[in-house]
């Protein structure tokens, strides 16, 4: 049972901003989802207290950076969403490492790795999350995924105290890491870069973003790719191939621009975006014998 006064008391030990009854549509990318019971912006320092009063009172939680790979329930989350951004985001650099704490946005460590002149983390530019979730799901794009920057993070393990895991430990795979399985709370990323060229690190950054603006459909909302790829294969290929770009359900549909994509139109559910993956993943495997799996998490 949540106790909101022993919670806000808690929050207000720490200066972290505490919300109840808080949409989640507020919270995520693809602007939907109920209301979560209690949302608790961490600030300053990691939330190590929270977690322990947390698990010591079987409390269900759930932790989001900016929900840029979440489809949150239209019944809401009954529980507490720990929220890691913009107030839990300091960068630091020590010569080529750079490390940051979780909430800070994958596209600000970018920047300060190319105001530092550091390359390596060029191709993720653009992935619209925090570096917290940017580890969990070992983000990547054009090539290149967290797995090969990463080396070490900070985390609070599941009895709430704080612990560091080198990147040999993460046991980090295509959108997959350790924290995927076990119950860790991600406070900070240590990644090691290398001296690089100012000139040619910001048009590798530029390259990449031109590459998103001309390919997906970046004035809807939505979770990015909505289905990881297939062994073998991409699942927006698959996705063209069965004639499915613009099949919709609600205003749940299948992007045209790319159809990995699906994209909230205005007002879509999630009712309606899991009845339209339903919907293709039943069409991809009966035309072509591939099974999708959702790449975004569903949070409920
Ligand atoms: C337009 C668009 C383009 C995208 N392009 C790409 C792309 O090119 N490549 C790619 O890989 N992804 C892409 N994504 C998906 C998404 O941006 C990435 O997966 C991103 O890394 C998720 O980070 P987040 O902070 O938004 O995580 P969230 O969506 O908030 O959370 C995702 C998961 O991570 C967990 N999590 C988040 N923070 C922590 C933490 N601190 N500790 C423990 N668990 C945590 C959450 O519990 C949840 O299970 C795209 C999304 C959009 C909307």
């Amino acid at each position: 049972m949540v106790n909101i006064n022993e919670l806000t008391e808690l929050c207000g030990k720490f200066n972290y901003k505490f919300r109840t009854d808080c949409p989640l549509s507020e919270y995520t990318t693809f602007r939907f989802g109920g209301n979560c019971r209690i949302l608790i912006e961490v600030r300053g320092t990691a939330p190590t207290e929270i977690i322990q009063y947390i698990k010591r009172n079987n409390i269900k939680y759930a932790v989001i950076g900016k929900g840029s790979n979440i489809i949150a329930s239209d019944d809401g989350f009954d529980g507490v969403v720990i929220h890691f951004g913009n107030d839990y985001a300091d960068i630091t650099v020590d010569g080529t490492a750079i490390t940051a704490k979780s909430g800070a946005m994958l596209s600000a460590v970018c920047r300060k790795a190319l105001e530092s002149g550091l390359t390596g983390m060029e191709n993720l530019f653009g992935i619209p999350g925090t570096i917290g979730g940017a580890l969990y799901m070992n983000a990547g794009a054009y090539g290149s995924e967290m797995k090969d920057i990463v080396i070490s993070a900070e985390y609070i393990n599941e009895n709430g105290d704080i612990a560091t895991i080198s990147a040999e430990n993460m046991d980090l795979s295509y959108r997959h890491s350790i924290f995927t399985e076990k119950d860790y709370i991600i406070t900070s990323v240590t990644m090691q870069l290398h001296k690089g060229d100012k000139n040619s690190i910001k048009s590798a950054m530029d390259e990449c973003i031109q590459k998103r603006v001309d390919k997906q459909p970046l004035e809807y909302a939505s979770a990015g790719s909505t289905f990881k790829r297939p062994k073998g294969n991409f699942a927006s290929k698959l996705i063209e191939q069965c004639g499915l770009k613009g099949l919709s359900v609600g205003d749940a549909e299948v992007s045209t621009k790319h159809s990995g994509f699906v994209i909230n139109k205005g007002n879509a559910t999630c009712a309606d975006v899991l009845e339209l993956c339903e919907k293709v993943k039943n069409i991809v495997k009966e035309k072509t014998g591939y099974i999708l799996e959702l790449e975004p998490v569903i949070l409920k």
